[in-house]
Parts: C-alpha cells; structure tokens; sequence
C-alpha cells in the first residue's frame, strides 16, 4: 500500500518543499473527509485517491495536479464542497476538482460504439484543463487495477467504457504506457478465456524468450558501441492486447504471430539523424523485412508519436520488431502530452494558459502529414479551444453543437418537425427559455404541440444552418402561402369588379397565356405574384378584356386622382402599391401606430392597430406585416377620451386647447355624473405624434383628470 512518505519521495526529486506541504496537507484534508469510507477491496478509500496521486507522481506531474489527484473524489463522494477546496487550496485546484467532478458524471451506458466518439469529444471538451484528463485516466487505471472486486456486471461495463472512452484518450494524448495498460485491463476482463489462453502461451515461452531477448541486446550494444552511438536496448512482449487485436485482424492464430517480442533502442543523443545511423547498423546485422520499415521521425503519428519502427529476420530466420528512438521521443511515447505538462524546475503553472496552448499548437503545427490529422486537430482544438458543446438527448445519445447554440437548434437537429413544433425546452429537467445556450453535458429534452409554427425571431437565437435553413424555408412558405391568399382575393376583386368570374377563368387557355408569359408553373406561382406585388391584378384581368375596354380604362388611370379617400395611400405592404388598403373602424389607426394587415375576403388588405383587441381573435394565417409608407400628408379621424371635473367653462378650455393645436374636433360628446364628465372626442391628425402633443395640452388644462386613445369596441 502506497504511503503518503513514498508519494513526497516521488515528488521531492522534481517539486520544491513548500508544493510538498500542500500536498501533505492535501493528505490530511483527504483522509479526514474519506474517514469511514471502505472501498469494496475492504482496504480504507483512501488508499485509492493515494495511489491515483502516486501515478501522477509518476509522470512527474506538478502540485496542483498531485493535489487534485488527492482530492478527486472529496466532492463527489463526501459532503466536500468547491467552495472548501478552494479556500484551502485555491482556485487552481477548485478549478480542477471541479472539472473532474464534472467529467466523472459522463458514462457511456449502454451506448453504441458508434456514439463512444461523441463521448470521447465530450470528456476533451470538458476537460478545459488538459490536468484534468491526466488525473481523470488515473483515476481509472487504478480502478481497472483494482477491478477484481466488482460484480461481473460492473467488471464488464466499466472494462467495456475503458476500452471505448478512455484507451483511446490516453492514445489520443500519446500515453502508450497508459495506454497499453488500460487496454490489457480491460481485455482482461471482457474475454477473460482468450486472455488467460494468451498469458499461458506467451508464459511459457518465457524462460526461452528472456535468454532470447538477452542474446539480441547484446548483439545490439556491441554493434552500436562499435559506431559510437550510446543507446539502452528494452527488449519485451507486446501487450496482450495488441497481439490479441492482431490474431483477430489477419485471422491469425498465436502461432502465426511471429513478433511477439519488440525491441527498442533508446539513443541518449537527442539527434534524429543518429537515429537513421542506427537503423543503418541494424539493418546491416539482420535483413528488413520488405514493406515494415515506417518513418515517425519524419512522418510522426497524429498523437505526435515519433519514432523508426523496422521489422528484420532475426539471428534465428524470425521476425523482429525494433524500434529506435530518441530519449526524448521515448518520453513522449510513454507519456505523450503529460510529458509537456510535467513540472519544470524555475517555472510554475499560470492560470493564464496562453503559453501552454502556444506550446502546444507548436507541437501540433510541426506536424506534417500524419494518418487522420483532421480528427486529431479538431478533437485537441476542441479541448483548448471550447467552440464547440456536447448534450445529451432524453436516451443517452451525445450530440455536438457549434457554440451559441440554442434549443431550437437541438430540436431541428433530431427532426425538422421536431423543430417546427418546438413550444419549450427542458434542460436538466427545468424548463428553460428557447434562447438558453446549451452548455457541456446539458441534457436537452425539447417540448412541442401538434400545429405550432416556428417565428421568424428563432433566426435570432439559431447558431447552425440546418435550424436557419429551416426556419428561413418555413417562413418562406408562409409568406407565399399569404400572397397566394392575398392574390387571390386581389384577383377575385378585380374580375368581379368585370363581371368576371376568376375562379372560371383560371382553367382556360388564356390563362395558360398569361402564366406563360410570366414565367408561372402554376396558378398558384400567379397568385403569390399579385400577391408580392409584383404583377398587378388589372394587367391578368385585361387578358380577358376587349381592346377597347382595356384602353378606357387606362385612360382613367391617366387621369389625376381625386382625394385619396379610403385609399391604400400611407400604407405599403411587402411592395405592393395596387391594392386596396382599408383601416378598421374598431382602432382607427394613424401614421406611427404598430399596424398588421389582415387579408379579408374579397376586400383588399384591412390595417388595424397591432393592439387592436380584435387582431388576438384573427385567423394568423391572414395576417401579414404592413408598415407606414406616408408621402402625403391628410387627416385620419382618431378617438380621444378625456375625463375631467365637471366645473362650467371646462369643455370650452378643452376645445381652445386642442383648437390652439389647429386641429379639427369632428365630433365631442359628453357625459356627466359624480362631479366628473367625460368627454369623447373625434379629431382628426396626420400622425401619433400629432396625437400625442394634443394628449399633452389637453391635460395642462386645469380640472382634466385623464387623457386617453379611445378605441371603438
Ligand atoms: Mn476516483
């Protein structure tokens, strides 16, 4: 059992005295929370946060790191909070406990092992601290150490998420040793025949292979001491796994795998080209193998692993791998990024990253072309650079979003009806607003009703093109779905206004004609052009006029317009000029008002104010956006209500008052009772200003208690 004493020996040959102190007071802190707790070995938990902090230790890890290896578990497991963690440690160490608590609720469950990639990225993007995920894989190597003491069930599922998340993490980050390890575990526990058959085999040409291993050393030291090159030469067994994954790739049984034995050499000189001399030394003692000899040093792997593998017919006619490297390249290959993350002397980690994601990118630029870079880019931009969120639906399924995305984003990307019928969200089951953006680990569960619609203002809250693309295309539709109605009845409108009959006619050849001639696929394409505006309905109806009647009535438009009357003047809608405008009688709208267009059957467009109570009762699939187009200027009539002291002389203020304005008043009336009167008012504006400076003499005038918009019910 590792002992806190073996754990300062570690760290005092890389880490200053006083980072010893606060990791044994990271100890204390740890022992005196796990108290009690008994891991399912029997042993006390605390052995387990020591030896997770042992491994980092191994890699020679810095401070923070080793103390959030001691801590890992205090919040998850004990009624440890951040906000303690942090006031005797830090923010530093808060910040990493935290992230591990955080990454420590991402399991795989029973998921595909096509969804272990979203996984993957999931844990990567939450661990914004690379520390993070080191002290996260240590964690598990110790568990799978000690996996022997689960229920068959649990060795199974978690032998199985160690596999699929975390071997290929620790891959990811060049951690062979790490690694192998975990993948040896795991495959331990997931076929244990076939591992206990392949232990048995590769044990018992032990005895055999160590004096083997120990001929071919020797064979390599002599030569290399011959040219001068200082190397160490490790001669070992691949790890079960690797062999196991072989027989079962080339359907190969143990016997046909020939290189169970790999030997590396190890230079002590950091120069590549000694590397290429020393392959030149090995090659001239044994013969390569034609098609195995593959260049890391110059071509590295995507985890940056470097490295000249050969393969050469040995001193007895079998195949020999050998791998040559330099120190500095073994350290890589063995701890890969937590090697760059390792404790400095003279330097210490800042919380401002920026240099060690400098460093990093270095690494990756040096990189040239290496076998999938894309993946390996985008999953180490993912961990430094979090542009991107994973959620989780309501079964489990991970998907990834650009970041800003919203729930309405979420919906589309499960289904476009999914999407359109979106009325709320759930996140972590609490009902959040559509504008709420996703964040890691969330899990979205979205809430729709049969008949919704989605709104233009989405386009505001959406990040990805698939929810923009469907928004814009559904409110396309909608608009022309409006301007096929409003067509229509424009047509209708001005056929009847002929004696024609629209709906009749539409089925003829003339009609044909015209949709030729304007370029239509259908009536339909036809009636959302009157409806756009774009065709005006007198010129489909001159197609079925005589000559003689079209040139009349041309000659009337040439004319000068009497007063514009009840007129589409002051009003436009998506560019229409021709059609017929109305403004409702119940809100009597004027210039400034928020207006809406509702398109009544037959009668043109009818404009009432947005908070016209009649406009909440309207079919919406009526009503279309208008807007104020005021080029001259005339009167609307508008209703005013004033309530005032029923004192003698106060009408006649009132009048002068709003007289001073040279306004007309068209109509008051008034009504007395309880010492007030009311006062109801027509007047006649040009605009809501107008409006609103009358609204605002008429209360200065002495005994007026209110002034008011009048609506007409
Ligand atoms: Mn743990």
């Amino acid at each position: 059992m590792l002992r806190i004493n073996d754990i300062l020996d570690k760290a005092q040959t890389y880490l200053p005295a006083s980072d010893l102190e606060m990791i044994e007071k990271a100890y204390i802190f740890s022992a005196s929370v796990h108290q009690g707790q008994v891991r399912l070995s029997g042993e006390p938990y605390l052995t387990h946060p020591m030896e997770v902090c042992g491994i980092l230790a191994d890699m020679k890890l810095d401070a923070a790191t080793l103390v959030t290896g001691l801590l890992h578990d205090t919040v998850e497991d004990t009624l440890t909070t951040i906000e303690q963690i942090e006031k005797a440690f830090g923010k530093e160490v808060a910040f990493l406990v935290d992230g591990l608590t955080k990454i420590s609720k991402i399991t795989l469950g029973n998921q595909e092992e096509r969804q272990a990639e979203n996984f993957r990225k999931m844990i990567l993007a939450m661990s914004s601290d690379i520390r993070i995920l080191l002290v996260r894989l240590a964690d598990r190597v110790h568990n799978m150490r000690t996996l022997e003491y689960q229920t068959p069930e649990r060795q199974m599922y978690i032998s199985k998420e160690t596999l699929e998340l975390y071997a290929p993490l620790a891959n990811r980050l060049g951690i062979n040793s790490m690694k192998t390890e975990l993948e040896d575990l795991s495959f331990r526990y997931l076929d244990t025949e076939a591992y206990n058959d392949l232990a048995r085999r590769v044990v018992k040409k032990k005895a055999k292979r160590d004096e083997y291993a120990e001929e071919v050393r020797g064979i390599i030291h002599r030569e290399m001491d011959r040219i001068g090159i200082a190397v160490e030469v490790e001669g070992r067994a691949k790890h079960f796994y690797s062999i196991y994954k072989k027989m079962r790739e080339q359907r190969i049984n143990f016997d046909e795998v020939y290189d169970l034995m790999a030997f590396r050499v190890i230079l002590e000189s950091d120069k590549e080209k000694d590397c290429y001399e020393a392959l030149s030394v090995v090659h001239a003692l044994w013969k390569p193998v034609p098609g195995r000899f593959k260049d890391y040093i110059a071509i590295p792997k995507a985890n940056h692993y470097q490295s000249l593998h050969t393969t050469v017919i040995g001193p007895y006619g079998e195949r020999v791998e050998i791998q040559i490297r330099t120190r500095a390249m073994h350290e890589w290959a063995e701890e890969g990024i937590a090697s760059h993350w390792r404790y400095k002397e003279g330097r210490t980690f800042s919380t401002d990253e920026d240099d060690q994601i400098k460093k990093l990118r270095d690494l990756l630029d040096a990189q040239q072309e290496i076998e999938n870079p894309r993946e390996f880019m985008s999953n180490l931009k993912v961990a430094l650079f979090p542009d991107e969120v994973y959620v989780f639906t309501p079964n489990g399924d991970v998907r990834s979003f650009p970041k800003g995305a919203t729930p309405i984003d979420f919906a589309y990307s499960i289904h476009t009806d999914i999407g359109n019928q979106c009325i709320g969200a759930k996140v972590n089951r609490t009902i959040v607003p559509l504008k709420y953006q996703l964040k890691n680990g969330d899990t979205v569960e979205i809430i729709t009703q049969a008949g919704h619609h989605p709104s233009k203002d989405w386009l505001k809250y959406v990040v990805t093109s698939r929810a923009i693309a469907k928004i814009r295309n559904f409110v396309k539709t909608e608009e022309r779905k409006k301007s096929i109605t409003l067509g229509r009845d424009l047509l209708d409108k001005e056929f009847r206004k002929h004696h024609l009959n629209f709906g009749k006619l539409a089925r003829t050849k003339e009609m044909e004609g015209i949709l030729a001639e304007c370029h239509c696929e259908s009536l339909d394409d036809l009636t959302a052009l009157v409806g756009y505006g774009r065709i005006s309905p007198k010129h489909v109806v001159h197609k079925f006029l005589p000559e003689e009647e079209v040139r009349k009535e041309e000659d009337v438009d040439k004319k000068p317009k009497k007063g514009a009357g009840e007129s589409h003047v002051g009003v436009s809608l998506t560019g229409i000029d021709d059609i017929m405008v109305r403004y409702a009688k119940c809100c009597d709208p004027i210039p400034g008002d928020e207006i809406v267009g509702y398109i009544s059957r037959g009668r043109g467009v009818v404009v009432h104010t947005a908070v016209c109570p009649h406009v909440r009762d309207m079919d919406p699939e009526r009503l279309v956006d208008v807007h104020w187009d005021v080029r001259e200027k005339r009167d609307y009539a508008v209703q005013m209500r004033v309530i005032c002291n029923d004192k003698k002389g106060i009408l006649a203020d009132i009048s002068a008052a709003i007289a001073l304005m040279d306004v007309n008043i068209s109509h008051a009336e008034t009504d007395t009772g309880d010492g007030k009167a009311t006062c109801d008012f027509t007047i006649n504006v040009t605009d809501l200003e107008q409006f609103n400076r009358i609204v605002a003499a008429v209360r200065k005038v002495r005994g007026v208690v209110s002034v008011q918009r009048r609506w007409r019910s």
